[in-house]
């Protein structure tokens, strides 16, 4: 069987695109992650399952909880003849139409495909920034977007980890929030380019912690972050900052390594789209994080995932209408 449309991927890109296929007759299969590996790779669901309090999707007058949010999507696109998967897609071959994509060694073919395969923020890797439901505090006063939760940290001490754009990007937005703001980085100088650190080194509300790591965040047990253990990495010194969040900031990672030399990706991996989320290939659309090196919202993941599937729609129909330079007005 060649099915219309494969989405992978089921954060808010994915699941979006599933819904208006299925509701444009397409019959998607969606492949949709599986049960995840943690922080790095979160499964069905995508990133959202890894946070509490979701205050910025419309509609949701009050807010609603990540998983919750994503449990709502699930069951939307169910009610729209969208068969999923439980799996990862372990490979894909994209050298000739129909594609050809593989999960739990079973291929399943297509003539469009969708990819939503998300971004994954990168952890320092300490137990306490597991999700609050593994015994940790993220979502708990441990998060990787400011954008998303500084609005819950106002009139608070909190920290942001790295030296890079991203941190200086954040640290600056949190201080319209937050009383202060401390940088904690493990060099004596930052990465990030001349302007930005200019910005953040003037910022009155910004402190820096240089030579710095967190060694602990405290304390899961009160179920807060209450301070972080810093450890100095040229004297092995360990000394308190006291503050009530902490932003990790230390980069996103693309789930690009299946599509690397298959598709254009930019340096860091990212799937390089047109403004109309095309890929470099005929029928190959890509949505949400895994194209969105600036915005990445569970909004604009979604809104993309709509053009995709409107995307892909079009290109069929002009296909089976007959159009025979429809591959090349593509
Ligand atoms: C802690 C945290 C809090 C956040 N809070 C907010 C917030 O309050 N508001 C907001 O708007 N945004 C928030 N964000 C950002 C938001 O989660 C992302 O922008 C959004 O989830 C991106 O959606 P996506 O569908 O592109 O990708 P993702 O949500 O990353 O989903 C990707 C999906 O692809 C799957 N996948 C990956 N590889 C494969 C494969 N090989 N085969 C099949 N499936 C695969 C994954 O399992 C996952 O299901 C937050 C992010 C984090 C990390």
């Amino acid at each position: 069987m060649i099915h219309n449309v494969i989405v992978l991927g089921s954060g808010p890109a994915g699941y979006t695109a599933a819904l208006y296929a299925g509701r444009a007759n397409l019959n998607p299969l969606m492949i949709d992650g599986g049960v995840g590996q943690g922080q790095e790779m979160q499964g069905a669901g995508g990133q959202l399952m890894l946070t509490t309090e979701v205050e910025n999707y419309p509609g949701f007058e009050h807010g609603i909880q990540g998983p919750d949010l994503m449990q709502v999507m699930r069951r939307q696109v169910q009610r729209f003849n969208v068969q999923i998967v439980e799996e990862m897609a372990e490979s894909v071959d994209l050298s000739s139409r129909p594609y050809t994509v593989t999960a739990a060694g079973q291929a399943y073919q297509c003539k469009t495909l969708i990819i939503a395969t998300g971004a994954s923020a990168m952890w320092l890797g300490l137990p306490e920034e597991r999700p609050a439901h593994e015994g940790g505090l993220g979502g708990r006063g441990v998060s990787a977007c400011a954008t998303c939760d500084g609005f819950f940290f106002r009139g608070q001490d909190v920290a942001v980890v790295g030296g890079g754009d991203t941190a200086m990007e954040e640290a600056i937005y949190l201080t319209n929030h937050c009383s202060s703001v401390t940088v904690v980085h493990r060099r004596d100088s930052l990465r990030a380019s001349k302007i930005m650190q200019e910005r953040a080194l003037k910022n009155p509300k910004i402190k820096f912690e240089w030579n710095a790591v967190v060694e602990r965040i405290n304390d899961p047990v009160a179920g807060a972050v209450t301070s972080l253990t810093l450890r100095d990495v040229k004297t092995q010194a360990l000394r308190d900052l006291p503050v009530t969040g902490l932003f990790v900031a230390i980069g996103h990672r693309p789930n690009t390594s299946l599509f690397r030399g298959v598709l254009d990706t930019d340096e860091s991996g990212y799937l390089i789209t047109h403004k109309d989320v095309r890929t470099n290939k005929l029928g190959v659309f890509a949505c949400g994080d895994v194209q969105d090196t600036e915005y990445r919202q569970a909004i604009t993941a979604a809104g993309s995932g709509c053009m995709a599937a409107i995307q892909a729609e079009r290109l069929l129909e002009a296909e089976n209408s007959g159009l025979s330079d429809a591959s090349e007005s593509w």
